[in-house]
């Protein structure tokens, strides 16, 4: 992980880069072993085109990055869930690209959706509605995408909504319906009954529809197998290197490694209180470190409680702070660990699965919570 591209990409609040000396933690995005899990999923999905999802900034990772990376393995659709990201996006990545907008678009932004060249999610019937009106406006069959709700009741056409408007092909004039589509809500449970369920439903439904490609799968969804594969998969996680299939080995590459900056060390003698709140008091002497980096940077003080230095294991003490936390540093050499130096939250000894298991949550909170504080360093461009 070296050949730095993009070193001046992290933003503060007010927009400036944040330099490597600045910042007290470094996360590294490997744009090469996206690319190369966008390529495993190719080779599982054997044909059938493969789009990248990058809501939520691309879980975290930087939208315009990973699009860019995954643009150069030949992807050319995108999803975000929100409009604004959509506008976001289309700027960073140029005029190419399909970007479809997951969530919908609210009423009366259908006018910005059309000026950035952006493709709605249609998820009722109103969305249809307003979505013909803005294409009558501007004088085109503006693309889209039909979601119905296969039974995961979240986003969607509900059936009542789609049996209404089977028949009635007309409502669909002025409308370019590309794909019809829908989100599994137990892939990752390949034995669920939810999952063959929730394909029969999307079966029935979309032969209700105007006749247009289909799609179902997110990551796990493409390890349930061809049966789920339609015509276009959309993975998000397994691209960022989250475990699609939890019950065994990932196949995915790690893609981040994170890690943060000693601000200072010190011993304590047996008794020392340690933290807010004092919950933790020193069996004995210890060794301690604290590193600049806390629940500010999306570290959820019931996260992974652990650090780690060239192969040893450094437990939090006390509570996360804002912007700190305290380790016990004492299983390493005296004077191994000096300020300045880095401790690794996420990366080879520590994967973001693993730091979400601790935590009892999903490697997608993880991600998607990581903070903006960071010098962020993307390599392998
Ligand atoms: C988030 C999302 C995806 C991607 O899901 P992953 O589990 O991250 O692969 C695909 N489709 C829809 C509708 C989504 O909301």
């Amino acid at each position: 992980m070296n050949d730095a591209v993009n070193g001046d990409a992290s933003k503060t609040a007010t927009g400036g880069p944040i330099s490597e000396a600045a910042a007290g933690a470094i996360l590294t995005i490997d744009l090469s072993a996206i690319r190369e899990n966008y390529r495993r999923l190719n080779a599982r999905l054997g044909g059938v085109r493969c789009a990248g999802v990058v809501k939520a900034d691309g879980y975290g990772l930087g939208a315009g990055q990973v699009a860019s990376a995954l643009m150069k393995e030949g992807c050319d659709i995108f999803f975000v869930a929100l409009l604004a990201e959509g506008i976001a996006l289309r700027k960073a990545i140029g005029t190419g690209p399909e970007i479809y907008v997951l969530n919908g678009l609210p009423p009366g932004s259908e006018g910005e959706a059309v000026a950035s060249g952006l493709r709605a999610v249609i998820n009722s019937g109103a969305q249809l509605r307003a979505w013909r009106a803005a294409g009558h406006r501007v004088g085109q069959r503006l693309p889209a995408a039909i979601q119905v709700d296969s039974g995961m009741s979240r986003l969607g056409m509900a059936p009542p909504d789609v049996e209404a408007m089977a028949g009635d092909t007309a409502v669909f004039d002025g409308i370019g319906v590309r794909y019809v589509m829908s989100h599994l809500a137990c892939a990752d449970e390949p034995h669920h009954p939810a999952n063959e369920q929730q394909r029969g439903a999307f079966e029935r439904l979309r032969a209700m529809l105007p006749g247009a490609l289909a799609s179902l799968a997110n990551s796990s969804g493409i390890f349930l197998g061809p049966p789920y594969h339609y015509d276009l998969a959309r993975p998000g996680a397994a691209l960022y290197g989250i475990n699609p299939t939890p019950a065994e080995p990932n196949p995915m590459l790690p893609v981040v490694r994170l890690q943060a900056k000693v601000a200072q060390t010190r011993g304590v003698e047996k008794g020392a209180g340690i933290g807010y709140g004092h919950t933790y008091h020193a069996e004995g002497p210890l060794s301690l470190a604290t590193i600049s980096f806390g629940y500010a940077d999306g570290w959820l003080r019931r996260s992974a409680s652990a650090a780690w230095f060239e192969g040893t294991r450094l437990p939090f003490l006390g509570r996360v702070s804002m912007d700190s936390i305290i380790l016990d540093i004492s299983a390493l050499p005296p004077g191994k660990l000096r300020e300045g130096d880095l401790v690794e939250l996420l990366g080879p000894s520590q994967s973001v699965d693993d730091a979400a298991g601790h935590a009892g949550t999903i490697g997608y909170e993880i991600l998607a919570s990581l903070g903006t504080r960071f010098h962020r360093r993307y390599v392998g461009g």
